[in-house]
């Protein structure tokens, strides 16, 4: 059994250290954990330890989580989401940190007009241009912003990365650097519906790098759940 306590002091410490680093208070990063394929058992003891901030990314798992665990919890879609599924989670999660299309983003507007909320996004970059991830390249970041801006019922709070993954977190640490500059470049243009208070960047092995280049959100998985078991998914 994973001593979820344990983990979670030292990642308390750790955001710490780099806010401290830097100047920055802790206030201002949001630990998110990022519960996928661990079992409810496990949510419940992270959640009695008053994390209350749960990122899934699969939307049947998001789902049927939702319904058995406390309402006070904020869910995060933070995985790949296709636009047939949009409309099981549009009233139902904080924040959709994973839209990379304008499709998608007309989808969630669509969605959110038919159940009367307005949405919380993030615009997904893959920042390392790997094939193997999703997200849209940093040059193609803003048209999609004001794109997305002209739409009902969906407000853009800033961008998400999954920095490539790396031995040494420090070589991932220009890669942070850019999205807070893009995120910058894109406040200055002041478009209506648009903010861009978040940056959703740092995950188990690059997180205080993060920090310490303006994350204000965090998504930890296996530091806090241990690893992952993928043999039944
Ligand atoms: C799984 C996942 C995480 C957490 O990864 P760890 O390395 O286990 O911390 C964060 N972000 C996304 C988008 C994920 O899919």
């Amino acid at each position: 059994m994973e001593d979820f306590k344990k983990n979670l002091e030292i990642i308390e410490e750790n955001i710490c250290e780099a806010c401290k680093k830097v100047g920055r208070e802790r206030s201002e990063v949001t630990l998110i954990a990022v519960s996928k394929t661990k079992p409810l058992e496990d949510l419940q003891a992270v959640y009695d330890l008053n994390i209350r901030d749960f990122g899934e990314n699969k939307v049947q798992e998001l789902t049927g989580k939702i319904e058995s665990m406390p309402d006070d919890i904020k869910w995060h879609m933070i995985g790949h989401l296709q636009r047939n599924k949009v409309k099981y989670i549009v009233d139902k999660v904080e924040l959709i940190h994973s839209v990379d299309s304008l499709r998608l983003a007309e989808e969630i507007s669509k969605q959110a007009i038919k159940k009367n909320v307005n949405v919380n996004i993030l615009v997904e970059i893959n920042i390392g241009d790997e094939e193997s991830k999703f997200g849209i390249s940093a040059d193609e970041v803003k048209v999609l912003v004001r794109d997305i801006a002209k739409l009902d019922n969906i407000k853009v709070q800033g961008l998400m990365c999954v920095a490539p993954y790396v031995v040494d977190s420090e070589e991932n640490r220009a890669f942070f650097h850019k999205i807070k500059d893009l995120s910058v470049d894109i406040m200055k243009e002041n478009i209506d519906n648009v903010s861009m208070n978040v940056l959703s960047m740092g995950m188990s092995n690059d997180y205080q790098v993060a920090i310490e280049e303006g994350a204000t959100m965090v998504r930890i998985g296996s530091n806090l759940f241990g690893k992952r078991d993928y043999s039944n998914h």
